[in-house]
């Protein structure tokens, strides 16, 4: 198959193209950098099967020759990305899902989008079924996220429905692991790089707001499987561990060995108080539940940390 992924210089994306590549299929990726970094796509350039083309997807989209898939990831992802981006969020999510969805249209090729567990908002049922509508707050500061993704959401149904288009729908929750970039204000991603340097940890609120964190290869497992799937509707990927903010902290101070100290800072506006993902339709139809848990995907990702810490660290000193 010949695959296009937007937002492919991003975390998720460039480990999607990793996947499709490694399972035989060509990629074009797109991606304009406005959070994403050339670095993650380093690798792949110069492959006969991976091409690149920077643009903004928000605009009329052209790809030269067929397309068998669209998997539509370009958006800020990071909550101080879209705070700081909150128009080119809300564009990418509602025009750049028109275009992504025109062209796989035009291609007759199938469709991905990338949802989020923030189409649940501050979710008043615990854990998140596919079949909850979720809790939002359309005119808060997170609103420019979740809203763009429910209307992103309400487009590819609308497509699905009335074009007749093969659709598919990904609401992914929290997910880490390496190219996660250091400054991303995520907080696995600021505990870590916290915790490597010293710093105080950061921790909103008092830390006893949970979220369930996705280890990036068993959520591009799941993409992967939805993809090839006939399953149009909405589908949790996301590990169902459950923790909350201060026992990541800890569990992060633990593993890098560091004698940071926890520091308490407001809670943002609307930060979802629980989060967790009933996989229930993912494993039968999908056959897929996450094989990773938190503490062996930390292992994972925070040698990726101290590599761009010290980088950093050296950079600095010269
Ligand atoms: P990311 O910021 O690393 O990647 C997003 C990529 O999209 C970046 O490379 C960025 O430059 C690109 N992009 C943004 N707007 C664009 C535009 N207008 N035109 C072209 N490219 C554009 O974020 P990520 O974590 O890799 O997230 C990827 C997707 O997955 C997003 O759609 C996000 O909403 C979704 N998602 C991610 C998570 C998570 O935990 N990482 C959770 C839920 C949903
Ligand atoms: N958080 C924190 N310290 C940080 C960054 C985030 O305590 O340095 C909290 C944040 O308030 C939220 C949770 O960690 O309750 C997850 O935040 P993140 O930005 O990773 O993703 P979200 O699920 O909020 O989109």
């Amino acid at each position: 198959m010949r695959i296009l992924i937007t937002g492919a210089a991003g975390f998720l994306g460039s480990h999607l193209c990793d996947r499709f590549l490694a399972e035989g299929h060509s990629v074009v990726g797109m991606d304009n950098f406005i959070t994403g970094h050339p670095d993650n796509i380093a690798h792949l350039m110069g492959r006969p099967d991976f091409q690149f083309v920077q643009h903004d997807v928000t605009n009329f989209m052209y790809v030269e020759g067929p397309l068998d898939g669209v998997l539509h990831f370009a958006s800020p992802a990071s909550p101080i990305d879209y705070l700081e981006q909150p128009i080119p969020t809300l564009k990418v999510g509602s025009l750049g899902t028109h275009k992504a969805l025109g062209l796989a249209k035009a291609k007759g090729a199938r469709f991905l989008l990338a949802s989020t567990s923030e189409v649940y908002g501050d979710p008043q049922v615990h854990p998140q079924p596919e079949s909850y509508w979720g809790h939002v707050n359309p005119v808060g500061p997170r609103g420019v996220y979740d809203e763009a993704k429910r209307f992103a959401e309400a487009m590819t149904m609308a497509y699905h429905r009335f074009h007749g288009m093969e659709t598919r729908i990904v609401r992914i929750f929290n997910t880490y692991g390496p190219r996660m970039r250091p400054g991303d204000g995520r907080v696995v991603s600021n505990f870590i790089v916290q915790a490597l340097r010293g710093d105080p940890i950061s921790i909103y609120g008092d830390g006893s707001q949970t979220r369930s964190f996705t280890y990036v290869d068993d959520l591009v497992e799941g993409i992967y499987r939805l993809f090839l799937s006939d399953r149009a509707e909405p589908t949790n990927i996301g590990n169902p561990g459950e923790f909350t903010v201060r026992e990541l902290a800890e569990l992060v101070l633990r593993m890098t060995g560091s004698r940071s100290e926890l520091q308490r800072l407001p809670l943002p506006e609307d930060d979802p108080k629980v989060r967790q993902p009933d996989i229930t339709l993912a494993r039968s139809v999908l056959g897929w539940e996450p094989r990773v848990p938190l503490e062996e995907g930390l292992s994972r990702t925070i040698p990726h940390f101290r590599r761009l810490v010290e980088e950093g660290d050296q950079a600095a000193r010269f």
